[in-house]
């Protein structure tokens, strides 16, 4: 097994529907293993998990649906308006979420190119925690267009960006900058770009 000092770690961020698993994807088909935060905080709290026992313990088992899954509008509901339960929340999946990606990265083959998909890496604090930053970003209303087809209002679309970090944040603290607010082609030569420059030189 790899050691996580023989990996290339890439922290993978943006804002919501700024195109961060569109990248993800292209880069995993050049090679990269992609550690998905959202995907880890849905498994760290399914049935029968610890995650779950503890999110319960601290907000009871209203927030639990009929099948016994996470009801996460019931939860979402209770931390909404509640700061201080939104930080009890948090203090209960984070720690789980990042003890799970360092276990996938340090499941990684060695000189693999490991890319955490990490949409609230800003706001969390972890741009040190890697070898390079990687953000990508759109124009708010072309994001806005793509998430209303994707199904959601353009309202909650706009409430969503609001409460993360801004784009200035995120600039603040990248290594490398995508712009998608163009074609998918763009996107895609602009990660062909950054492989070339920032990636296939380390793994020489
Ligand atoms: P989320 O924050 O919701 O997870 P995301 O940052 O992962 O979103 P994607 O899911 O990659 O973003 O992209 C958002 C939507 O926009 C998707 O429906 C995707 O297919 C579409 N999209 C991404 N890039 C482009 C592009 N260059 N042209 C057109 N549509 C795009």
């Amino acid at each position: 097994m790899a050691s996580v000092r023989d990996v290339l770690r890439i922290g993978l961020t943006g804002g919501i529907g700024s195109g961060k698993s569109t990248v993800s994807a292209l880069l995993a088909a050049r090679g990269a293993v992609i550690v998905d935060a959202d995907r880890i905080a849905r498994e760290v709290v399914e049935p029968g998990t610890p995650g779950l026992a503890a999110v319960v313990d601290a907000f009871g088992a209203d927030v639990l649906a009929a099948d016994g899954s996470l009801d996460r509008a019931a939860l979402a509901a209770v931390v909404f308006a509640d700061a201080d339960a939104r930080r009890r929340l948090d203090g209960i999946v984070h720690p789980l979420v990042r003890a799970r990606a360092t276990e996938l990265a340090g499941a990684a083959p060695p000189d693999a190119v490991v890319v955490h998909d990490v949409p609230l890496l800003v706001e969390t604090g972890q741009a040190s925690s890697y070898d390079l930053v990687l953000v990508v970003q759109a124009e708010e209303g072309i994001r806005v267009a793509r998430l209303v087809q994707r199904g959601l209002t353009a309202e909650d679309a706009r409430a969503r960006m609001g409460a993360q970090a801004s784009d200035e944040d995120r600039r603040a603290v990248a290594d490398v900058v995508l712009d998608n607010s163009g074609t998918h082609e763009e996107l895609a030569a602009q990660v062909d770009r950054f492989w070339a420059d920032r990636v296939a030189p380390v793994l020489g």
